[in-house]
């Protein structure tokens, strides 16, 4: 697969205009982003939204598909990009095989509180995992992050943490993202959409139902750069959803 390709169809279809200013809350809030821009139409009539309630008693128990990691050690760039803090891994962290198809690792990013609501509950945390193939298609690994013992892969990866907004921080040792991910391969499964403008449905949606922990300083850490970087739940429309047992 040309990465480089990819990454440019990516520019147009899910990294828009950093001009078009979205953000969380007041005029450019979730709820105006359909009418921010043209090309965000999505966010507003779309009928494959996300993120949405997973709810345990709602999904059907099914075999696969088998969600196969090959994630491996990087050197970390740490990227603020004004919404999140961002690691991009760019094909540089190994990728997932899935479905019959083979997705490399882009990026993965933070947010507060958890996007996805598991039976009810919001964690404070939820790491996004994006990873992209041909199409451009993208399989993004939803973690929950809860309060409890600190991890020291999310501490490696806040001391890259740059000062300004756009800037980049390029780490000196590999970090191994296999550490951010719960024992438990149990997850839900849905088809979605990007949970940021543009909104493109365009993301099959892999969250993990078993959380890992990270400290009470951690979580702080985040909400003092970003209190709040999650959009609300949208409607699931009669969407198909799966919990995939190991
Ligand atoms: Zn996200």
């Amino acid at each position: 697969m040309r990465l480089g390709g990819l990454l440019a169809v990516t520019m147009v279809l899910i990294l828009p205009a950093a001009a078009a200013d979205w953000s969380y809350e007041g005029s450019a809030g979730p709820e105006h982003w359909g009418n921010l821009a043209d090309g965000y139409e999505a966010c507003a009539i779309g009928v494959e939204q996300s993120p949405i309630a997973l709810v345990t008693g709602d999904a059907s128990p099914a075999q696969g598909p088998v969600l196969e990691l090959d994630w491996s050690p990087f050197v970390p760039h740490m990227l603020d990009n004004g919404h999140t803090l961002e690691l991009q891994a760019n094909g540089l962290g190994g990728g997932v095989d899935y479905d019959g198809v083979r997705y490399e690792l882009l990026q993965m990013h933070l947010h507060h509180q958890s996007e996805h609501a598991i039976d009810g509950e919001h964690a404070p945390l939820e790491a996004h995992f994006v990873h992209i193939a041909e199409g451009p298609k993208l399989l993004v690994v939803g973690v929950m992050l809860k309060p409890g013992e600190a991890n020291e892969t999310l501490g490696q990866l806040f001391s890259l943490w740059p000062d300004t907004v756009s800037d980049v921080v390029v780490g000196d040792t590999e970090v191994d993202l296999r550490t951010l991910l719960p024992p438990s391969s149990a997850s839900f499964r849905y088809q979605g959409s990007l949970t940021t403008p543009p909104c493109s449905q365009i993301v099959s949606w892999v969250v993990m139902s078993e959380p890992m922990t990270v400290s009470a300083d951690q979580i702080a850490t985040f909400t003092d750069r970003y209190p709040h970087n999650a959009r609300p739940l949208q409607p699931s429309h009669g969407r198909q959803l799966s919990l995939v047992a190991p």
